[in-house]
């Protein structure tokens, strides 16, 4: 019988699936293992990169799973988001029935993988079941203040009359859809107030050793703390005041300006005290204009205006120039800045452009001069302080550290924290996406739905069209009651990002089914924290952080004792072909299910984990596939061939002193020296390609082995299942198949990881040789534990040795432990 993949694939799954063999249930007495990978987007068919996912994940679940633990592995859908729309408005089909087709199709296409879901446990975020819960959870935030509103510059295009989402803008800055260029745009916008949250996002990352060092790297940077000095400049002759931030305050001496951003509030003030205010709103204006990535892009041209006026600088009472510039961003900082262009580099650009004073007030510790008529570029490193009055001579850290001290003293600024982290931005002028549960009341202004009238539903009969946000036009589902006066209100038409649906997903797993609560307690408290999460590292900081966030949030509310989601986060390489990584746009793609066709899901599996450790990028090679193939049918041979044998063969594990002939006892170890290595490989080190590789020397090592006796049958059956056994995680199908076929019950997939056994891993031979009449004559190994009269009947039973002493005359045989055996012999 050949190997069919095809029928056996379909085969167990359909009995997966009708035993629930991968259903759990949250069970105190049992210890868990929470085993997750990043849920999809439902975009209509599974790419590589998932395939890659969900192989190192199921092959992990499998793992443990049968290492006895309670493994928790579920798979759902973030199912709201942009491409629902623009396929509504490029095929004219519903949003809402685009996305479930598309989960339907990636569900059958993941059970096509054989991966093992406890599938009862699936959830989607579009679904209302779910996103009321995402619409408590918005609730949560803010009756604790945390969610809030405000006015903050969106993208906007000018021509479509429409927000864009920031992927929306592309080509440096231009409207996805018509090319115009993108603006920023004040609106009324909802927040959640992360930055709350800044320092212990950023301590707790020392709790995460589980996690690479790369990632919590990034989220480091992206949280951005810095210590400084808040400080503010008068404006000479008037009330006005312009305050900055520092986090080198020890250049203070070489401020020779100062800039606002174009948007600072200040800016208009400014102008009308200017003589020069027109040219002033008019610059701001353009600037406004010209969306941010234009203009902040390094080597991008500064420009700016002078207004005329000056402000003194505290520490030295000197007067400097006033200048609105485009490379400055309200978003950072204060909106305004201390010019020092001896020491930051931005800095340098302008005022070499605008004519501006550079003055040198770090020197190089090495010694060297710098001028600041001469200099070609910003020194920005540390040094030794010079025109800085009573400090000159003191070295950078110290410096700061007396200068900030100086300034509070003498009431000109604080020492402050401050964080590149900002408030999140959550509201979305769009429509597939959780609603904001919040009305509009003219008497009492912004009310939260009542939990109790949760879920604010999706309207479904809406008109999908280019530009807009298609909520704003449905009049019936907008114009409500308000909850607290009963007087007419207005919905919230902005939906939630999609981040917020996916930034507690993993709580929902653990209780799927409750309708009281996102989640049960005992079911968090149970399964939290996941053990292992999976997923690309392309979702280092956004995704990663927000979960964590909301994940420390619920742990303030008592609904949890997790502080951190995910204890080890695995960030699995890309899938590469050609050399680029697979995308429509190159043309390098392989389709999932060409290859399962193809070959089947096992040896997509089996190619995808060997190909490569899990965190390094994969290079595609149909070669490799192919190799993968008739791997799995010799391991197929390896059973059907020798079939009959095998299921006579005693299911006996002899132990290793009772194996006599070599290379019985070398099967033997060779056995549980894959188990042990493979354990250790998936365990310790998450390396499966070398548990992979392992299992293939098994393999060979079987083929080749020859069983002659009842012994080595029993020997080379423990073997063929060992491998069968270590298999499964990787390549499931085929073993449970295998497994059958041996005549053993129950699913493989059920059965214990076998167990190294360790006397059969020392390598406890002696070499022990014959003699006749005190000449060597052979050598036997054997175990070294034998006793000697063992081991002398044993040399004297063997073939070899009757052969020698046929028709001899034996007088005597000397025996010397662990040596030899000698025979005399009279001819
Ligand atoms: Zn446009
Ligand atoms: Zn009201």
């Amino acid at each position: 019988m050949p190997y069919s993949f095809d029928a056996v694939e379909k085969k167990w799954q359909q009995y997966w699936e009708e035993n629930g063999v991968f259903n759990v249930e949250t069970d105190p007495a049992r210890k868990k293992f929470y085993c997750l990978e990043m849920f999809p987007y439902p975009s209509g068919a599974l790419h590589m990169g998932h395939l890659r996912n969900y192989s190192i994940g199921d092959m992990l679940a499998r793992f443990l799973r049968m290492k006895g633990l309670n493994v928790l592995h579920p798979m759902g859908y973030d199912a709201f988001g942009m491409p629902a729309e623009n396929a509504a408005i490029k095929y004219g089909v519903h949003p809402n029935k685009w996305t479930w087709d598309n989960i339907e199709h990636m569900t059958n296409q993941l059970k096509r993988m054989g991966c093992s879901y406890d599938w009862r446990r699936r959830v989607e975020s579009c679904n209302p079941d779910y996103y009321r819960w995402t619409q408590w959870l918005f609730l949560q935030f803010f009756h604790k203040g945390l969610a809030y509103r405000k006015k903050a510059p969106v993208n906007w295009c000018e021509s479509c009359k429409t927000v864009l989402a920031n992927e929306q803008v592309i080509n440096e800055g231009h409207c996805w859809r018509c090319g115009t260029s993108v603006v920023k745009k004040n609106l009324e916008q909802w927040f959640l107030r992360i930055t709350d949250y800044a320092q212990e996002l950023l301590d707790s990352l020392e709790d995460l050793p589980g996690w690479p060092e790369r990632v919590k790297l990034m989220q480091r940077n992206w949280i951005g703390r810095s210590e400084g000095v808040r400080l503010s400049f008068q404006v000479e002759g008037g009330d006005l005041s312009i305050e900055t931030f520092t986090t080198r305050i020890d250049t203070i001496y070489g401020v020779t300006f100062l800039a606002l951003a174009p948007e600072h509030p200040l800016v208009e003030t400014i102008a009308s005290r200017a003589e020069n205010g027109d040219e002033i709103r008019h610059f701001a204006a353009e600037c406004a204009s010209v969306n941010e990535t234009e203009r902040t892009a390094v080597g991008s041209d500064k420009r700016g205006i002078d207004t005329g006026l000056l402000a003194v600088n505290p520490a030295t009472g000197e007067r400097v120039p006033i200048w609105i510039a485009n490379y400055i961003l309200m978003e950072y900082g204060t909106g305004a800045i201390m010019g020092v262009p001896a020491h930051d580099q931005r800095d340098f650009e302008f005022a070499r452009a605008y004519g501006i004073p550079v003055r040198v007030v770090i020197r190089p510790s090495d010694g060297s001069v710098l001028e600041g008529e001469t200099m070609v570029e910003a020194f920005e490193e540390n040094g030794i302080q010079c025109n800085s009055g009573e400090f000159d001579g003191l070295p950078t850290r110290e410096a700061i550290h007396r200068m900030a001290r100086w300034f509070e003293e003498m009431g000109w600024g604080k020492r402050e924290v401050n964080y590149r982290l900002r408030d999140w931005l959550i509201s979305r002028q769009r429509y597939w996406g959780a609603p904001i549960p919040v009305v509009y009341c003219e008497s009492c202004g912004i009310v939260p739905v009542p939990e109790e009238n949760l879920p604010v539903e999706l309207p479904l009969d809406i008109e999908m069209k280019p530009g807009g946000n298609p909520l704003d036009e449905a009049e019936a589902w907008m114009s409500t009651t308000c909850p607290v006066c009963g007087g007419p209100a207005r919905r919230e038409t902005d939906t939630m990002d999609t981040f917020i649906c996916s930034s507690w997903y993993f709580l929902r797993f653990a209780s799927p089914w409750t309708q009281e609560a996102p989640f049960r307690k005992e079911d968090a408290a149970y399964w939290m924290p996941v053990n292992q999460y999976i997923g690309g590292i392309e979702h280092a900081c956004l995704h990663l952080i927000y979960a964590r966030f909301f994940t420390k949030f619920l742990a303030d509310l008592g609904l949890i004792e997790a502080r951190e989601p995910f204890t080890n986060l695995l960030t699995q390489g890309m899938v590469i072909k050609d050399g680029a990584k697979m995308s429509k746009s190159k043309g390098n793609v392989v389709d999932p299910d060409e290859i399962i066709n193809t070959y089947g899901a096992d040896t997509a599996r089996l190619f995808i984990l060997f190909a490569s450790p899990p965190e390094k990028d994969l290079d595609w090679s149909d070669q490799g596939v192919e190799g993968a193939h008739r791997f799995l049918h010799r391991v197929w041979r390896l059973v059907e061939e020798r079939l009959d044998d095998l299921k006579r063969a005693p299911a006996k594990a002899w132990p290793m002193e009772d194996l006599e002939k070599p290379s019985t006892r070398d099967m033997k170890r060779m056995i549980h020296s894959t188990i042990r290595r493979v354990t250790h490989d998936i365990e310790e080190e998450r390396q499966f390609n070398t548990a992979v590789a392992r299992l293939m020397e098994l393999s060979n090592g079987l083929s080749t082995f020859r069983p002659e006796n009842e012994v080595d049958w029993s020997v080379f059956r423990e073997g063929v299942e060992t491998l069968l056994l270590c298999l499964t995680p990787i390549a499931p199908h085929i073993c449970e198949e295998l497994w059958e076929m041996l005549g053993n019950g129950g699913f493989v997939s059920s059965r214990a990881w076998p167990k190294a056994d360790e006397k059969s891993l020392v390598e406890d031979e002696m070499t022990v040789v014959l003699q006749v009449n005190g000449k060597v004559r052979h050598e036997f190994r054997m175990p070294a534990s034998l006793s000697p009269d063992k081991m002398r009947e044993r040399i004297l039973r063997d073939p070899s040795t009757k052969k020698r002493l046929e028709g001899k005359n034996v007088i005597k045989v000397i025996t010397v432990p662990g040596k030899l055996v000698n025979v005399v012999v009279k001819e």
